[in-house]
């Protein structure tokens, strides 16, 4: 358990988050700390640890990812549009090494990022 990754704690329930859904290959949950009305994490079950560390058999987690991203869109109404943003590395601003897609909207969001 001590090897376990922030996001595989909160998925085993042993640290409290507000969960949007639960699928085979992915959880969504609310961000701690949002950066838009919308803010949720999409994160694969398996602990990648980044998109630099995709093995050849993780496409069909990555896309399972998306589609729980674009659904949870839908059905939260970001008719508007939405930012899908998966930071990798250090210079990428990557504070948590288990893979995670942040879907944001709510509100229009700038470009470039910072
Ligand atoms: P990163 O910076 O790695 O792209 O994103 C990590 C995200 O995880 C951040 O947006 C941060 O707010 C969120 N986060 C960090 N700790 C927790 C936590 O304990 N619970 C939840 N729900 N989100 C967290």
């Amino acid at each position: 358990m001590s090897d376990s990754t922030l996001f595989q704690k909160i998925h085993q329930g042993a640290i409290p988050a507000k969960f949007l859904a639960r699928r085979e290959r992915c959880f969504a949950i609310e961000d701690i700390d949002a950066k838009a009305p919308f803010h949720v994490l999409v994160i694969p079950v398996k602990p990648i640890p980044s998109l630099a560390d995709l093995a050849e058999d993780d496409g069909v987690i990555v896309a399972d990812c998306l589609a729980l991203a674009s659904d949870l869109a839908r059905e939260h109404g970001l008719a508007k549009g939405w930012r899908l943003v998966a930071n990798v590395g250090a210079d990428g601003g990557q504070t948590v090494a288990h893979l995670h897609f942040h879907v944001l909207g709510g509100r229009h969001l700038g470009w470039p990022p910072g």
